[in-house]
């Protein structure tokens, strides 16, 4: 993949993106089951035993629009998958990027990128990368006539729940009028003139995201996470252009195995599998132009009803895969899913 061509955004966009591996998992050993061939394959070399208790590789062939192998960066993986739909905000669409993987994939590394604070030049994310675009295109003579603003808001859905990251989390409802438009009630709006004051609000929203948990409740694995830039008219009502929904999801492996006893850990689960599900679902309905967009499944669903409809919206899925045998029933279970999310 180069990154000179400009792409032309699809109606919906399925990628993956194998992760490289760390130190822990070279020091073990860990064997890596996944190729990418290029050209949007991705390969699966799953160990299986025959009866006779040999083993044999099961090699498991998926084609999806773009597939990114460990050593691409995420400039490539934004060129490929959310550049294109920061254009498709100016032209008055509603654009979605979802991140969706195994909790340790790679999710939040692509979409917050490594912001430790330790280094000035930690790898940028896909949120500070499609920032940058916004307020180059805000700038740009083509767009300057449109005469637009960029507000930002960054909340996190957690058991059905929404809090602003913004706002030290603050607790918001969900409210749906008699039209089925969606609101949430409260969600801080920042006014920003610049990508590097939308980084500041990642920062702040990211630590927040992480602050105060402990690893028997909410941990960032068990919550999507949803940047919005929203572009709205310099007119008396703000009235709105376009939305970009950048979105960290839930780790996919909860409830896999179902081990919990736990009551409460395991409504938190069933609520993750339900978004999840119902993301698919309302996905596929995009792609299919269908009337009937199943959003009142889940909070993540009803929240981003607006990016399910009209001619302009535009969405992307990269599924994050990790490479080593250890996950592979993992990546299998992401690989089908994100499989399904393409297919009409
Ligand atoms: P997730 O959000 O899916 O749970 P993370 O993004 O936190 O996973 O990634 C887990 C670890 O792997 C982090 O330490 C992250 O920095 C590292 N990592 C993930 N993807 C990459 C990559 N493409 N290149 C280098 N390191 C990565
Ligand atoms: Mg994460």
């Amino acid at each position: 993949l180069s990154t000179t061509e400009t792409i032309e955004p699809q109606r919906i966009c399925v990628c993956v993106r194998k992760r490289p591996f760390n130190k822990q998992e070279i020091n073990k050993k860990e064997i890596d089951v996944v190729s990418v061939p290029g050209k949007g394959a991705l390969l699966v070399h799953e160990p299986k035993h025959k009866v006779d208790l040999t083993k044999y590789l099961d090699n498991q062939v998926f084609h999806f629009d773009y597939s990114f192998d460990d050593t691409a960066t995420n400039e490539l993986v934004y060129k490929f998958t959310a550049k294109p739909l920061v254009q498709s905000i100016f032209e008055g669409g509603m654009a979605t990027c979802f991140a969706y993987g195994q909790t340790g994939s790679g999710k939040t590394h692509t979409m917050g990128g490594d912001f430790t604070g330790k280094q000035q030049n930690s790898a940028k994310g896909i949120y500070a990368l499609a920032a940058q675009d916004v307020f180059a295109y805000l700038h740009h003579r083509r767009y300057a006539n449109l005469d637009l603003s960029a507000y930002v808001s960054f909340f996190e859905i957690y058991n059905g729940k929404v809090y602003d990251l913004l706002h030290k989390k603050a607790k918001l409802r969900v409210l749906e009028d008699e039209r089925q438009q969606v609101q949430v009630v409260g969600l801080e709006e920042v006014y920003v003139t610049s990508a590097e004051e939308v980084i500041k609000m990642i920062q702040i929203g990211s630590s927040c995201r992480t602050s105060g948990q402990t690893s028997a409740n909410a941990n960032s694995s068990r919550s999507h996470a949803i940047l919005q830039i929203v572009l709205r008219r310099n007119d008396r009502a703000t009235t709105l252009h376009g939305k970009f929904s950048l979105v960290d999801l839930a780790g996919n492996e909860h409830g896999t195995d179902a081990s919990s006893n736990d009551r409460s850990t395991l409504v938190e689960t069933a609520k993750i599998n339900r978004s999840l599900l119902a993301l698919k679902e309302c996905i596929r309905s995009l792609g299919k132009n269908s009337d009937h967009i199943p959003f009142r499944m889940s909070t993540l669903t009803k929240v981003l009803r607006d990016s399910f409809i009209g001619e302009k919206s535009r969405t992307c899925m990269i599924a994050m895969v990790s490479p080593g045998m250890t996950s592979c029933k993992y990546t299998m279970n992401t690989l089908r899913y994100a499989d399904r999310v393409k297919e009409l």
